[in-house]
Protein backbone atom coordinates (compact mmCIF):
# COMPACT_ATOMS: atom_id res chain seq x y z
CA UNK A 1 0.00 0.00 0.00
CA UNK A 2 1.49 3.42 -0.75
CA UNK A 3 1.21 5.44 2.26
CA UNK A 4 0.66 9.08 2.77
CA UNK A 5 4.19 9.99 3.37
CA UNK A 6 5.36 8.09 0.41
CA UNK A 7 2.89 10.44 -2.14
CA UNK A 8 4.23 13.45 -0.54
CA UNK A 9 7.99 12.57 -1.47
CA UNK A 10 7.01 11.86 -4.82
CA UNK A 11 4.78 14.95 -5.41
CA UNK A 12 7.72 17.05 -3.53
CA UNK A 13 9.66 16.10 -6.67
CA UNK A 14 7.30 17.25 -9.04
CA UNK A 15 5.19 20.23 -7.37
CA UNK A 16 6.51 22.72 -5.49
CA UNK A 17 6.38 21.97 -2.08
CA UNK A 18 4.80 18.82 -2.94
CA UNK A 19 1.05 20.80 -3.32
CA UNK A 20 -1.15 23.07 -5.59
CA UNK A 21 -1.97 25.45 -3.23
CA UNK A 22 -0.05 26.28 -0.23
CA UNK A 23 -2.15 25.73 2.67
CA UNK A 24 -2.54 22.21 2.07
CA UNK A 25 0.84 21.35 2.55
CA UNK A 26 0.54 21.41 6.42
CA UNK A 27 3.39 24.28 6.57
CA UNK A 28 2.20 25.81 10.15
CA UNK A 29 1.05 22.09 11.43
CA UNK A 30 3.82 19.70 10.49
CA UNK A 31 3.41 16.67 8.70
CA UNK A 32 2.72 15.01 5.29
CA UNK A 33 -0.72 16.04 3.94
CA UNK A 34 -3.20 13.62 3.34
CA UNK A 35 -3.74 12.31 -0.18
CA UNK A 36 -7.23 12.40 -0.39
CA UNK A 37 -8.84 9.40 -2.56
CA UNK A 38 -12.64 9.59 -2.53
CA UNK A 39 -15.25 11.77 -0.18
CA UNK A 40 -18.58 11.09 0.48
CA UNK A 41 -21.31 13.23 3.04
CA UNK A 42 -19.30 14.34 6.01
CA UNK A 43 -16.02 12.69 5.10
CA UNK A 44 -12.92 12.27 3.17
CA UNK A 45 -10.81 8.72 2.94
CA UNK A 46 -7.44 8.81 2.03
CA UNK A 47 -5.09 7.07 -0.22
CA UNK A 48 -4.13 4.36 3.14
CA UNK A 49 -7.36 3.91 3.99
CA UNK A 50 -8.07 5.70 6.64
CA UNK A 51 -11.38 7.59 6.87
CA UNK A 52 -12.16 11.40 8.54
CA UNK A 53 -14.92 13.43 9.19
CA UNK A 54 -13.98 16.37 7.34
CA UNK A 55 -14.29 19.93 8.89
CA UNK A 56 -12.43 21.39 5.78
CA UNK A 57 -15.06 21.29 3.31
CA UNK A 58 -13.03 21.84 0.00
CA UNK A 59 -12.41 24.75 2.24
CA UNK A 60 -16.23 25.71 1.55
CA UNK A 61 -17.83 24.61 -1.40
CA UNK A 62 -19.16 21.36 -0.20
CA UNK A 63 -22.13 23.24 1.07
CA UNK A 64 -24.14 19.89 0.98
CA UNK A 65 -21.40 17.59 1.85
CA UNK A 66 -19.28 15.97 -0.60
CA UNK A 67 -20.57 14.29 -3.64
CA UNK A 68 -23.80 14.39 -3.17
CA UNK A 69 -25.81 12.20 -5.71
CA UNK A 70 -27.99 14.81 -7.41
CA UNK A 71 -25.32 16.98 -7.86
CA UNK A 72 -22.86 14.44 -9.32
CA UNK A 73 -25.67 12.94 -11.53
CA UNK A 74 -26.24 16.87 -12.86
CA UNK A 75 -22.21 16.81 -13.53
CA UNK A 76 -22.62 13.44 -15.19
CA UNK A 77 -25.44 14.45 -17.54
CA UNK A 78 -23.51 17.91 -18.81
CA UNK A 79 -20.06 15.94 -19.42
CA UNK A 80 -21.68 13.19 -21.81
CA UNK A 81 -23.19 16.37 -23.71
CA UNK A 82 -19.65 17.91 -24.33
CA UNK A 83 -17.04 19.49 -22.05
CA UNK A 84 -16.87 23.42 -23.18
CA UNK A 85 -18.08 24.75 -26.16
CA UNK A 86 -16.34 28.47 -26.03
CA UNK A 87 -20.24 29.76 -26.87
CA UNK A 88 -23.14 30.88 -24.65
CA UNK A 89 -25.37 28.05 -22.44
CA UNK A 90 -28.61 28.60 -20.94
CA UNK A 91 -27.55 26.92 -18.21
CA UNK A 92 -25.27 30.25 -17.92
CA UNK A 93 -28.34 32.65 -17.95
CA UNK A 94 -30.53 30.10 -15.14
CA UNK A 95 -27.06 30.53 -12.96
CA UNK A 96 -27.18 34.40 -13.31
CA UNK A 97 -30.70 34.76 -12.29
CA UNK A 98 -31.09 32.04 -9.60
CA UNK A 99 -28.19 34.63 -8.28
CA UNK A 100 -29.60 37.73 -8.76
CA UNK A 101 -33.04 36.21 -7.34
CA UNK A 102 -31.84 34.69 -3.99
CA UNK A 103 -29.84 37.48 -2.94
CA UNK A 104 -32.80 39.49 -1.81
CA UNK A 105 -33.02 41.10 2.02
CA UNK A 106 -36.26 43.41 2.35
CA UNK A 107 -37.43 43.13 -0.79
CA UNK A 108 -33.84 44.89 -2.28
CA UNK A 109 -31.47 42.98 -4.66
CA UNK A 110 -28.10 44.50 -4.72
CA UNK A 111 -27.88 42.53 -8.24
CA UNK A 112 -29.01 43.27 -11.61
CA UNK A 113 -26.10 41.60 -13.74
CA UNK A 114 -23.92 39.05 -12.81
CA UNK A 115 -20.16 37.50 -14.54
CA UNK A 116 -19.44 33.90 -14.44
CA UNK A 117 -15.63 33.04 -14.38
CA UNK A 118 -13.71 30.62 -12.99
CA UNK A 119 -12.38 31.28 -9.30
CA UNK A 120 -12.51 33.52 -6.46
CA UNK A 121 -9.24 35.32 -7.48
CA UNK A 122 -10.73 36.28 -10.74
CA UNK A 123 -13.84 37.47 -9.27
CA UNK A 124 -12.31 40.01 -7.26
CA UNK A 125 -9.28 40.86 -9.75
CA UNK A 126 -12.34 42.05 -12.05
CA UNK A 127 -14.14 43.72 -9.52
CA UNK A 128 -11.32 45.77 -8.97
CA UNK A 129 -10.51 46.31 -12.36
CA UNK A 130 -14.26 47.26 -12.91
CA UNK A 131 -14.32 49.78 -9.78
CA UNK A 132 -10.85 51.32 -11.35
CA UNK A 133 -12.89 51.56 -14.79
CA UNK A 134 -16.26 52.88 -13.73
CA UNK A 135 -14.93 55.13 -11.25
CA UNK A 136 -11.69 56.47 -13.36
CA UNK A 137 -9.68 56.14 -10.07
CA UNK A 138 -5.97 54.55 -9.03
CA UNK A 139 -6.36 53.65 -5.25
CA UNK A 140 -8.12 50.40 -3.43
CA UNK A 141 -8.35 50.51 0.16
CA UNK A 142 -8.29 46.71 1.33
CA UNK A 143 -8.09 45.88 5.26
CA UNK A 144 -5.00 43.66 6.82
CA UNK A 145 -5.80 39.68 7.36
CA UNK A 146 -8.36 39.78 4.36
CA UNK A 147 -7.76 37.58 1.66
CA UNK A 148 -9.33 38.05 -1.60
CA UNK A 149 -7.06 35.63 -3.39
CA UNK A 150 -3.40 35.75 -4.69
CA UNK A 151 -3.48 38.77 -7.69
CA UNK A 152 -0.55 41.04 -7.64
CA UNK A 153 -2.98 44.17 -6.03
CA UNK A 154 -4.10 42.64 -3.51
CA UNK A 155 -1.14 40.60 -1.74
CA UNK A 156 -0.20 43.71 -0.29
CA UNK A 157 0.98 44.54 3.36
CA UNK A 158 0.62 46.98 5.24
CA UNK A 159 3.10 50.02 5.28
CA UNK A 160 4.44 51.34 8.28
CA UNK A 161 1.77 54.16 9.72
CA UNK A 162 -2.15 54.95 8.80
CA UNK A 163 -2.77 55.98 5.22
CA UNK A 164 1.11 54.99 4.56
CA UNK A 165 0.80 53.32 0.69
CA UNK A 166 1.41 49.59 1.10
CA UNK A 167 4.20 47.22 0.57
CA UNK A 168 4.78 44.44 -1.74
CA UNK A 169 2.93 41.13 0.43
CA UNK A 170 4.77 38.36 -2.06
CA UNK A 171 8.11 38.31 -3.92
CA UNK A 172 7.10 39.42 -7.75
CA UNK A 173 4.49 42.13 -6.52
CA UNK A 174 6.23 45.05 -8.16
CA UNK A 175 6.09 48.60 -5.88
CA UNK A 176 4.20 50.22 -8.43
CA UNK A 177 1.33 47.74 -7.55
CA UNK A 178 1.33 47.97 -4.45
CA UNK A 179 1.52 50.80 -3.50
CA UNK A 180 -1.91 51.67 -5.25
CA UNK A 181 -3.83 49.51 -2.07
CA UNK A 182 -3.99 50.92 1.14
CA UNK A 183 -4.48 48.38 3.98
CA UNK A 184 -5.87 49.40 6.52
CA UNK A 185 -6.92 47.75 10.42
CA UNK A 186 -10.01 46.03 10.08
CA UNK A 187 -13.10 47.96 12.12
CA UNK A 188 -11.38 50.89 12.52
CA UNK A 189 -13.60 53.52 11.72
CA UNK A 190 -11.23 56.58 12.21
CA UNK A 191 -8.47 54.37 10.15
CA UNK A 192 -11.56 54.91 6.83
CA UNK A 193 -12.57 58.07 7.77
CA UNK A 194 -8.79 59.48 7.53
CA UNK A 195 -7.90 58.02 4.64
CA UNK A 196 -10.72 58.98 2.93
CA UNK A 197 -9.95 62.99 3.77
CA UNK A 198 -6.75 62.40 2.64
CA UNK A 199 -7.40 60.40 -0.70
CA UNK A 200 -10.92 60.23 -1.23
CA UNK A 201 -11.05 61.86 -4.98
CA UNK A 202 -8.15 59.12 -6.00
CA UNK A 203 -10.36 55.74 -4.10
CA UNK A 204 -11.86 53.55 -6.50
CA UNK A 205 -13.29 51.20 -4.25
CA UNK A 206 -13.08 49.68 -0.71
CA UNK A 207 -13.20 46.53 -0.38
CA UNK A 208 -13.68 43.83 2.44
CA UNK A 209 -14.46 40.11 2.86
CA UNK A 210 -18.25 40.37 3.77
CA UNK A 211 -17.53 38.77 6.98
CA UNK A 212 -13.33 38.02 7.32
CA UNK A 213 -12.71 34.50 7.39
CA UNK A 214 -9.00 33.97 6.45
CA UNK A 215 -7.48 35.58 9.73
CA UNK A 216 -9.70 32.70 11.76
CA UNK A 217 -13.29 33.93 11.91
CA UNK A 218 -13.69 37.76 12.55
CA UNK A 219 -17.03 39.63 11.60
CA UNK A 220 -17.14 43.20 11.63
CA UNK A 221 -18.58 44.77 14.28
CA UNK A 222 -22.26 45.86 13.87
CA UNK A 223 -22.85 48.67 11.90
CA UNK A 224 -19.20 48.64 10.00
CA UNK A 225 -20.19 47.51 6.95
CA UNK A 226 -22.95 49.70 6.49
CA UNK A 227 -20.14 52.35 7.52
CA UNK A 228 -18.24 51.18 5.07
CA UNK A 229 -20.62 51.52 1.82
CA UNK A 230 -21.94 55.41 3.42
CA UNK A 231 -18.04 56.59 3.14
CA UNK A 232 -17.37 54.99 0.03
CA UNK A 233 -20.57 56.42 -1.23
CA UNK A 234 -20.24 59.72 -0.17
CA UNK A 235 -17.06 60.49 -1.71
CA UNK A 236 -17.84 58.53 -5.05
CA UNK A 237 -16.06 55.13 -4.58
CA UNK A 238 -17.44 51.64 -4.52
CA UNK A 239 -18.23 48.90 -2.45
CA UNK A 240 -16.92 45.31 -3.26
CA UNK A 241 -18.06 42.94 -0.87
CA UNK A 242 -15.88 39.80 -1.50
CA UNK A 243 -18.17 36.60 -0.06
CA UNK A 244 -16.13 33.86 -1.96
CA UNK A 245 -16.09 32.45 1.09
CA UNK A 246 -19.42 33.59 3.06
CA UNK A 247 -21.77 33.66 -0.20
CA UNK A 248 -24.52 30.76 0.31
CA UNK A 249 -22.83 28.89 3.05
CA UNK A 250 -23.80 31.26 6.11
CA UNK A 251 -27.57 31.96 4.53
CA UNK A 252 -29.29 31.44 1.24
CA UNK A 253 -28.54 35.18 0.48
CA UNK A 254 -25.06 35.15 1.96
CA UNK A 255 -23.66 37.40 5.11
CA UNK A 256 -25.02 40.14 3.18
CA UNK A 257 -28.50 38.59 3.14
CA UNK A 258 -27.93 37.58 6.95
CA UNK A 259 -26.84 40.97 7.94
CA UNK A 260 -29.67 42.84 6.20
CA UNK A 261 -32.33 40.54 7.55
CA UNK A 262 -31.46 40.04 10.78
CA UNK A 263 -29.94 43.70 11.93
CA UNK A 264 -33.29 45.49 13.63
CA UNK A 265 -31.19 48.79 13.01
CA UNK A 266 -32.10 50.26 10.25
CA UNK A 267 -28.83 52.56 10.15
CA UNK A 268 -26.79 49.24 9.72
CA UNK A 269 -28.45 47.93 6.49
CA UNK A 270 -26.32 48.90 3.46
CA UNK A 271 -25.94 48.25 -0.80
CA UNK A 272 -22.68 47.51 -1.74
CA UNK A 273 -21.96 48.06 -5.59
CA UNK A 274 -20.42 45.02 -6.57
CA UNK A 275 -20.76 41.38 -4.76
CA UNK A 276 -18.07 38.42 -5.29
CA UNK A 277 -18.62 34.95 -5.13
CA UNK A 278 -16.47 31.49 -5.55
CA UNK A 279 -16.69 28.55 -3.70
CA UNK A 280 -20.51 27.50 -2.95
CA UNK A 281 -21.87 28.74 -6.19
CA UNK A 282 -20.28 25.95 -8.43
CA UNK A 283 -20.63 23.25 -5.67
CA UNK A 284 -16.89 21.89 -6.09
CA UNK A 285 -16.05 23.00 -9.50
CA UNK A 286 -14.05 25.84 -10.68
CA UNK A 287 -16.94 28.44 -10.78
CA UNK A 288 -16.97 31.77 -9.21
CA UNK A 289 -18.86 35.35 -10.06
CA UNK A 290 -19.28 38.76 -9.62
CA UNK A 291 -22.56 41.09 -10.05
CA UNK A 292 -23.57 44.45 -9.36
CA UNK A 293 -25.99 46.68 -10.40
CA UNK A 294 -26.26 46.99 -14.36
CA UNK A 295 -25.09 50.56 -14.52
CA UNK A 296 -21.54 49.28 -13.28
CA UNK A 297 -21.48 45.73 -14.70
CA UNK A 298 -22.20 46.94 -18.15
CA UNK A 299 -19.15 48.69 -18.29
CA UNK A 300 -17.56 45.15 -19.00
CA UNK A 301 -16.93 44.17 -22.29
CA UNK A 302 -18.74 43.43 -24.51
CA UNK A 303 -20.68 46.25 -23.68
CA UNK A 304 -18.03 48.61 -22.13
CA UNK A 305 -14.17 49.62 -21.98
CA UNK A 306 -13.36 47.41 -18.94
CA UNK A 307 -11.87 44.07 -20.33
CA UNK A 308 -12.24 40.46 -19.00
CA UNK A 309 -12.23 37.33 -20.86
CA UNK A 310 -12.53 33.13 -20.11
CA UNK A 311 -12.00 30.30 -22.48
CA UNK A 312 -13.56 28.29 -19.90
CA UNK A 313 -15.33 31.07 -17.90
CA UNK A 314 -19.21 29.17 -17.32
CA UNK A 315 -18.19 26.03 -17.75
CA UNK A 316 -21.32 23.41 -18.83
CA UNK A 317 -19.86 21.10 -15.93
CA UNK A 318 -19.23 24.21 -13.67
CA UNK A 319 -22.89 25.44 -13.73
CA UNK A 320 -24.45 21.99 -14.10
CA UNK A 321 -22.71 21.61 -10.24
CA UNK A 322 -23.40 24.77 -9.21
CA UNK A 323 -27.56 25.24 -10.04
CA UNK A 324 -27.84 21.92 -8.79
CA UNK A 325 -25.90 23.14 -5.55
CA UNK A 326 -28.28 26.23 -5.22
CA UNK A 327 -31.17 24.70 -5.79
CA UNK A 328 -31.07 22.20 -3.27
CA UNK A 329 -29.37 24.64 -0.67
CA UNK A 330 -33.09 25.50 0.71
CA UNK A 331 -33.62 26.83 4.40
CA UNK A 332 -33.18 22.73 5.80
CA UNK A 333 -29.88 22.20 4.57
CA UNK A 334 -28.66 25.94 6.41
CA UNK A 335 -30.52 24.99 9.38
CA UNK A 336 -29.40 21.60 9.79
CA UNK A 337 -25.16 23.12 8.89
CA UNK A 338 -26.33 25.93 11.67
CA UNK A 339 -27.27 23.44 14.29
CA UNK A 340 -24.07 21.17 13.34
CA UNK A 341 -21.99 24.51 13.47
CA UNK A 342 -23.38 25.46 17.04
CA UNK A 343 -23.08 21.42 17.88
CA UNK A 344 -19.32 21.58 16.85
CA UNK A 345 -18.09 24.45 18.42
CA UNK A 346 -19.85 24.45 21.60
CA UNK A 347 -18.64 20.69 22.10
CA UNK A 348 -14.77 22.13 21.60
CA UNK A 349 -15.31 24.84 23.23
CA UNK A 350 -16.55 23.04 26.44
CA UNK A 351 -13.69 20.67 25.53
CA UNK A 352 -11.59 23.51 25.63
CA UNK A 353 -12.33 24.82 28.95
CA UNK A 354 -12.03 21.14 30.78
CA UNK A 355 -8.74 20.82 29.88
CA UNK A 356 -8.09 24.38 30.88
CA UNK A 357 -7.44 26.05 27.75
CA UNK A 358 -7.80 29.49 27.71
CA UNK A 359 -9.99 30.55 24.24
CA UNK A 360 -12.66 32.20 22.41
CA UNK A 361 -14.88 31.12 19.69
CA UNK A 362 -15.12 33.58 16.76
CA UNK A 363 -18.59 33.16 14.41
CA UNK A 364 -19.72 34.66 11.56
CA UNK A 365 -23.17 32.30 11.17
CA UNK A 366 -22.29 28.70 10.81
CA UNK A 367 -18.39 29.54 10.26
CA UNK A 368 -16.82 29.41 13.62
CA UNK A 369 -12.73 29.55 14.74
CA UNK A 370 -10.88 29.65 18.24
CA UNK A 371 -8.16 32.48 19.40
CA UNK A 372 -6.00 31.35 22.06
CA UNK A 373 -5.31 33.40 24.96
CA UNK A 374 -6.06 35.16 28.27
CA UNK A 375 -6.67 37.95 26.62
CA UNK A 376 -9.68 36.81 24.48
CA UNK A 377 -11.54 35.18 27.70
CA UNK A 378 -12.90 39.07 28.10
CA UNK A 379 -12.55 40.59 24.93
CA UNK A 380 -13.04 39.72 21.26
CA UNK A 381 -10.39 40.29 18.48
CA UNK A 382 -10.59 43.07 16.43
CA UNK A 383 -8.17 43.38 14.37
CA UNK A 384 -5.44 41.05 12.49
CA UNK A 385 -2.84 42.31 14.80
CA UNK A 386 -5.06 40.74 18.00
CA UNK A 387 -5.51 37.94 16.48
CA UNK A 388 -2.15 37.24 15.51
CA UNK A 389 -0.95 37.88 19.29
CA UNK A 390 -2.78 34.57 20.24
CA UNK A 391 -1.42 31.57 21.26
CA UNK A 392 -0.87 29.55 17.88
CA UNK A 393 1.36 26.85 19.42
CA UNK A 394 -1.18 25.39 20.75
CA UNK A 395 -2.79 24.68 17.60
CA UNK A 396 -0.60 21.68 15.83
CA UNK A 397 -0.77 19.34 18.73
CA UNK A 398 -4.58 20.05 18.57
CA UNK A 399 -4.80 19.34 14.92
CA UNK A 400 -2.71 16.08 15.17
CA UNK A 401 -4.74 15.02 17.91
CA UNK A 402 -7.72 15.51 16.18
CA UNK A 403 -6.63 13.86 13.38
CA UNK A 404 -5.20 10.70 14.90
CA UNK A 405 -9.26 10.89 16.35
CA UNK A 406 -10.52 10.42 12.88
CA UNK A 407 -11.36 14.18 12.39
CA UNK A 408 -9.75 16.40 9.70
CA UNK A 409 -9.49 20.14 10.66
CA UNK A 410 -7.85 23.02 8.60
CA UNK A 411 -4.42 22.45 8.83
CA UNK A 412 -3.75 26.29 10.26
CA UNK A 413 -5.23 28.16 13.34
CA UNK A 414 -6.07 31.10 11.04
CA UNK A 415 -8.66 28.91 9.37
CA UNK A 416 -12.46 28.68 9.71
CA UNK A 417 -14.09 25.43 10.72
CA UNK A 418 -16.29 24.21 7.77
CA UNK A 419 -19.96 22.26 8.56
CA UNK A 420 -21.81 20.61 5.60
CA UNK A 421 -25.84 19.95 6.00
CA UNK A 422 -23.89 15.80 6.08
CA UNK A 423 -22.98 16.16 9.30
CA UNK A 424 -25.28 13.81 10.86
CA UNK A 425 -25.25 12.44 14.71
CA UNK A 426 -22.73 9.30 13.70
CA UNK A 427 -20.46 12.19 12.32
CA UNK A 428 -20.76 14.97 15.12
CA UNK A 429 -20.31 11.67 17.56
CA UNK A 430 -17.12 10.83 16.11
CA UNK A 431 -15.68 14.46 16.80
CA UNK A 432 -16.81 14.55 20.47
CA UNK A 433 -14.86 11.19 20.57
CA UNK A 434 -11.81 12.61 19.58
CA UNK A 435 -11.96 16.47 21.24
CA UNK A 436 -11.16 15.40 24.84
CA UNK A 437 -7.74 14.11 24.34
CA UNK A 438 -7.27 17.01 21.64
CA UNK A 439 -7.99 19.89 23.99
CA UNK A 440 -5.18 17.97 26.10
CA UNK A 441 -2.81 18.08 23.59
CA UNK A 442 -3.52 21.77 23.47
CA UNK A 443 -2.94 22.37 27.57
CA UNK A 444 0.35 21.15 27.03
N1 LIG B 1 -11.93 35.85 -1.50
C1 LIG B 1 -12.09 35.17 -0.35
C2 LIG B 1 -12.84 35.82 0.78
C3 LIG B 1 -11.56 33.89 -0.20
O1 LIG B 1 -11.72 33.23 0.96
C4 LIG B 1 -10.86 33.31 -1.29
C5 LIG B 1 -10.26 31.96 -1.16
O2 LIG B 1 -10.18 31.38 -0.12
C6 LIG B 1 -10.72 34.04 -2.47
C7 LIG B 1 -11.28 35.30 -2.55
C8 LIG B 1 -10.00 33.46 -3.64
O3 LIG B 1 -10.73 32.43 -4.20
P1 LIG B 1 -10.02 31.29 -5.09
O4 LIG B 1 -9.18 30.48 -4.15
O5 LIG B 1 -11.16 30.53 -5.70
O6 LIG B 1 -9.20 32.00 -6.12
Amino acid sequence: MITNDQLFEASSLSLPGGVNSPVRAFGSVGGSPRFIRSASGATVTDVEGTTYVDLVASWGPALLGHAHPVVVEAVQQAAARGLSFGAPTAGETELAQLVIDRVESNGIRPLERVRLVSTGTEATMTAIRLARGYTGRDLLVKFAGHYHGHSDGLLAAAGSGLATLALPGSAGVTEATASQTIVLPYNDRAAITEVFAQFGDRIAAIITEAAAANMGVLPPEPGFNAFLATTAHSHGALLILDEVLTGFRVGPAGWWGLENSTSSAQEHRYLPDLITFGKVIGGGMPLAALGGRAAVMNSLAPLGPVYQAGTLSGNPLAVAAGLATLRLADAEVYRRVDAAAAAVSNATSAAFDAAGVAHRVQRAGSLFSFVFGEQFVTAAPKTYDDVQGQETWRYPAFFHAMQDGGVALPPSVFEAWFLTAAHDEAALGTIYEALPAAAQAAAL
